[in-house]
């Protein structure tokens, strides 16, 4: 049966999949896989097993990261047929570190109608029961594979007030915890999202200096699919950050009644601040009135 009439554009379909538990896939996605004229995926095996265990048999196209931008002529030609498409990757978000982004760049610039079927992806996932803060986040991807760029990458994020979120895979998730530990140090709070809504899911929260060893220690720790989040930087307060209104308040009281290195001193053993600091910032008060 053809979806389509042949005056009408098609549309392209980005549909999440499963990132490990099947029964996560969405009605609206098992709907927009069983209406579309075909499918594109990024491994058209790993795609087969999804839709021979949904039931659906349909034509399939692969369209990964090296062929990515040589088949956007022939999507474009599919749709302008009539063809409604499906994009799929091998699991979760497409384009979520997947293929995907320049086919859907092009086919926005033409103006296609492009309409996502949300579902998993592995990023929200973990945040979602991590336990770090949610209000700021930056998804990092993945590091680079060389020690220097990784560094190099980690070193960009040091003072970030953002819970970072990486993605590793399991020969390199060593690797990687060992630079965050060089770069962040033993004390950064982090979590560790393991085979997330497989069989062995689990969650390490803990700090990077303890991490490390649980990794090392137990071979299965490292086996599966990884989401390596990390706490914000906290902010230092430092003496300025500190000379708050209440502060400032005192010494200005102070200022009134005694002279100002007096003053400074008293209002040092009061509020715990270092008199020079508060000499400095009682000159600024004196120069202001
Ligand atoms: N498009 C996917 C998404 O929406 O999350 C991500 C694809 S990316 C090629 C694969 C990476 O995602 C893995 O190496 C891992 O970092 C993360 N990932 C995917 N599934 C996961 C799972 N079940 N548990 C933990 N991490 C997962």
């Amino acid at each position: 049966m053809s979806n389509h009439t042949p005056d009408q554009q098609g549309t392209l379909y980005i549909v999440a999949t499963p990132i490990g538990n099947l029964a996560d896939i969405t009605q609206r996605a098992v709907e927009t896989l069983s209406f579309v004229d075909r499918i594109c995926a990024e491994d058209t095996r790993n795609t087969r097993k999804l839709l021979n265990h949904l039931g659906i048999k349909k034509t399939l196209v692969a369209l990964h990261d090296h062929n990515e931008t040589q088949k956007i002529d022939s999507v474009a030609y599919w749709l302008r047929e009539g063809e409604n498409i499906a994009l799929v990757s091998d699991a979760g978000t497409p384009l979520i570190s997947d293929p995907g982004y320049h086919l859907v760049k092009a086919l926005r610039e033409m103006d296609f109608q492009i309409v996502p079927i949300p579902g998993a992806s592995a990023i929200i996932t973990a945040l979602s029961a991590a336990g770090l803060a949610t209000n700021k986040f930056s998804f990092e991807g993945f590091l680079p594979a060389k020690e220097a760029g990784r560094k190099q990458a980690l070193l960009a994020n040091i003072d970030s007030q953002y819970t970072q979120i990486y993605y590793e895979s399991s020969h390199r998730v060593v690797h990687s915890v060992a630079t965050m530990l060089d770069v962040f140090g033993a004390d950064k709070k982090v979590v560790l999202a393991r085979e997330l809504t497989k069989l062995y899911e689990q969650f390490f929260h803990g700090t990077l200096g303890d991490l490390h060893p649980w990794l090392i220690d137990d071979k299965m720790h490292q086996k599966g699919e990884f989401v390596i989040m990390l706490a914000a930087a906290e902010i230092k307060k430092n003496e300025s950050d500190v000379m708050n209104s209440t502060v400032e308040q005192v010494l200005a009281a102070l200022i009134d009644e005694l002279p100002l290195k007096q003053a400074a001193k008293i209002a040092g053993k009061l509020t715990g601040i270092s008199k020079n600091a508060l000499y400095k910032q009682g000159l600024k008060l004196q120069k202001s009135q």
